[in-house]
């Protein structure tokens, strides 16, 4: 169910035992298309820590100082959407969330976590995960910091939260000398 965000009809969350939930697409979907706009109640990222553990991961950072918290306790499909170190989906802005290339039916929808965390500001919290993602292409450990890895900044272009496209562009006018 969706109160506060949107997901495009063309995409259903499923779950299984062992994988946990994901969302994957229905029928073929074309590049640029929009699958999901992503709502709930802005926060200074320290608030998090007043939210329950279990709703945390349900957070989208936005901004340095900032991110996207759950607006109610219950989960929405928009939650569910699954980080990939090779992901077909980016963002447009800090809450759409568009297709980056072409989608098979049956292809589970991803986003690299990459291209939306970075250092916070006025906060303690680090982002540090895991992944098991199983690409070729997997970082095993992403970090607030993989904006900042020339490689994704090339592979993403256009497509980081807007916040991490401007520090891009910001850090590569710097060292450019500009
Ligand atoms: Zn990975």
């Amino acid at each position: 169910m969706n109160t506060n965000s949107w997901l495009n009809p063309l995409l259903e969350k499923k779950c299984s035992g062992t994988e946990g939930c994901g969302i994957f697409a229905k029928a073929d979907i074309r590049k640029g298309e929009r699958l999901a706009i992503f709502g709930g109640k802005i926060m200074l990222i320290d608030e998090m820590y007043e939210i329950p553990a279990a709703m945390q991961r349900f957070t989208m950072q936005i901004e340095e100082r900032f991110v996207l918290g759950p607006a109610s306790a219950v989960p929405e499909d928009t939650d569910f959407f699954n980080h990939s170190c090779d992901p077909n989906c980016g963002f447009s802005g800090q809450v759409f969330l568009v297709a980056m290339r072409d989608i098979n039916a049956g292809e589970e929808i991803t986003f690299d976590y990459g291209m939306t965390v970075s250092e916070s500001v006025g906060s303690d919290m680090v982002f540090k995960m895991d992944c098991r993602c199983g690409s070729p292409r997997c970082r095993k450990t992403i970090t607030e910091d993989d904006w900042k890895i020339p490689e994704l900044q090339n592979r993403y272009k256009g497509y980081f939260s807007q916040y991490i496209q401007e520090k891009i562009e910001r850090m590569n006018d710097n060292t450019s000398g500009k």
